[in-house]
């Protein structure tokens, strides 16, 4: 069944109150599906051929009924849902099928195959209740993760969610505008209310406590704002705790293509998304685009996330975006995020400074106009990168390949020095291809490295045959062109640049 394989579930809280549900089989696990169906307030029918005492006891008092004999499909007729909860295969496979020729949802505890709805794994606290499904993949996984909810959820969150439930028209007729009203909830959850409940502060004085916030809150437009905030390399385990509060307060995400899918979803669900992402070829959106679209959205009261890969300041045009942001008095806050080189480097087992092979590191782009020029030219300064015990994390730099091997072989680096390049650093599809710098685009073209890449340059970078960790071990030179092949270890005799 390739549905069952490739969808998930669609999530689905019921409300079965005073709705008649039928319960095939009698005995102990039917008896525990029926407390859960009065627990939620429905109307109970068991259809089996005899009832364990606690079953017969809802039954003398009036809570479910009873379809005494064997399963027959005209039960199915008055039922919104079915649970068939024998211990014969055959039976439950009649009750699922029945159910499918009536479209009515069928339930076979412990077959996720024949059901065509699950009941989850459940956390309650009062109102809230948290569901956790594998889709019957996982059973024990979902289990597990509903262990840990118990232990996270305090109890206080039953409290929490009633005195909610209890003010919300109050709550609403304060704040009529929707941004408001989340901003209130967003203030009133991050404030000291939890913590009162958690400290045993009764319902009727966390109400007092909750009219006393909502009297003072300002009721106004609030002023919009710009975070700026670095999402990391792409694995969201790299993301920081302030980056995830950012990103679910945000109203309005503008992100780069460089922020990965993984970490997207953890931004708010109901915010506008909008991509401005430029690649190497084609400039999708331009800077000044980006500034206007931070301005109307925070000019019209948004709280509005500026998304970058890695870090906003490295190479990320974060300065110029704050610049402007200040020139046009909206307020700012910045997040930093882990920077491509310090994550290439860590997935590769690339230390980069190390005792014996480099005391500094320098942060280059291949990408800024002029940086692939001579230094007189506008371009890097090759003879200060080319110094030795020093690590080079180079950045945008995979279409100039070709031209960082010539400037650097120029200003005297030798041709063996070891070059590491990390393609997608920190994501699954990581690779990593090792060699040294006298073939190092013939490497690269061989292995088509693609972007995002960051380029490592340096003794350091030879560490990654031995301490990788993460991923496929280092790619490495084919043998048509050993790095150490005479041809290859001559500096080519260019001319500087004109
Ligand atoms: N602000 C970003 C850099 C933006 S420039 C940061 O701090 O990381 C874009 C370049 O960063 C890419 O061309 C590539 O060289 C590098 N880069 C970003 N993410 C990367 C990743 N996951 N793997 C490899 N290189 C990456």
């Amino acid at each position: 069944m390739s549905r069952a394989v490739t969808a998930p579930l669609f999530p689905l809280f019921a409300d079965l109150r005073d709705r008649a549900v039928l319960v095939v089989g009698g005995g102990t696990v039917a008896e525990r599906k029926v407390e859960a169906l009065l627990h939620a307030g429905a109307l109970p029918v068991v259809g089996s051929p005899d009832l364990t005492d606690a079953l017969q006891a809802w039954l003398e008092a009036g809570r479910i009924r009873w379809l005494a004999g064997e399963f027959h499909e005209d039960w199915l007729h008055e039922v919104w849902l079915v649970i068939a909860a024998t211990d014969d295969v055959a039976v439950n496979r009649a009750v699922a099928a029945a159910a499918n020729t009536l479209r009515i949802l069928a339930n076979v505890v412990d077959d996720a195959e024949l059901s065509s709805f699950h009941v989850p794994a459940i956390v309650q606290r009062g109102p809230l209740q948290v569901a956790i499904s594998s889709g019957g993949s996982a059973p024990m996984l979902a289990r597990h993760i509903r262990k840990q909810f118990e232990t996270l959820l305090d109890d206080s969150l039953g409290t929490l969610a009633e005195l909610l439930a209890r003010n919300r028209e109050r709550i609403r007729a304060r704040f009529p505008d929707l941004g408001l009203r989340r901003r209130f909830f967003e203030n009133l959850l991050a404030g000291p209310l939890p913590r009162l409940l958690r400290q045993r502060l009764d319902s009727e004085q966390a109400n007092e406590y909750l009219h006393g916030v909502l009297e003072a809150a300002t009721t106004t437009q609030a002023t919009g704002s710009v975070v700026l905030v670095g999402a990391g390399p792409g694995d969201p385990g790299l993301v920081t705790l302030n980056a995830l509060r950012a990103m679910s307060e945000a109203d309005v995400i503008l992100h780069d293509r460089l922020v990965s899918a993984e970490v997207l979803r953890l931004a708010r669900r109901d915010a506008t998304r909008i991509e401005v992402g430029k690649s190497a070829t084609g400039h999708s959106v331009r800077q000044e685009e980006i500034h206007a679209l931070m301005l109307q959205h925070a000019r019209a009261g948004k709280r509005v996330l500026r998304l970058k890969g890695g870090d906003p300041f490295v190479f990320g045009r974060g300065g110029e975006e704050l610049e402007f942001l200040r020139a046009h008095d909206i307020p700012y806050e910045v997040v930093p995020g882990i920077t491509a080189a310090v994550a290439c480097a860590a997935y590769a087992g690339i230390p980069l400074t190390h005792r014996d092979h480099a005391q500094s590191l320098r942060l280059v782009t291949a990408h800024c106009r002029d940086s692939l020029n001579a230094l007189d030219d506008g371009g890097l300064d090759w003879e200060a990168l080319a110094q030795e015990k020093q690590t080079l994390a180079v950045y945008m730099g995979v279409a100039g390949l070709e031209k960082v091997r010539e400037r650097l072989l120029l200003a005297g680096v030798a041709p063996d020095l070891p070059f590491a390049l990390v393609e997608n650093g920190s994501r699954p599809q990581q690779r990593v291809i090792a060699g040294t710098l006298a073939t190092l685009p013939e490497t690269a073209r061989h292995h088509a490295v693609q972007s995002p890449a960051l380029l490592v340059l340096g003794e350091v970078a030879a560490l990654a045959g031995t301490l990788h960790w993460f991923g496929p071990a280092p790619l490495l030179p084919p043998s048509q062109f050993p790095s150490q092949h005479p041809d290859n270890l001559r500096a080519p005799t260019l001319p500087r640049a004109a």
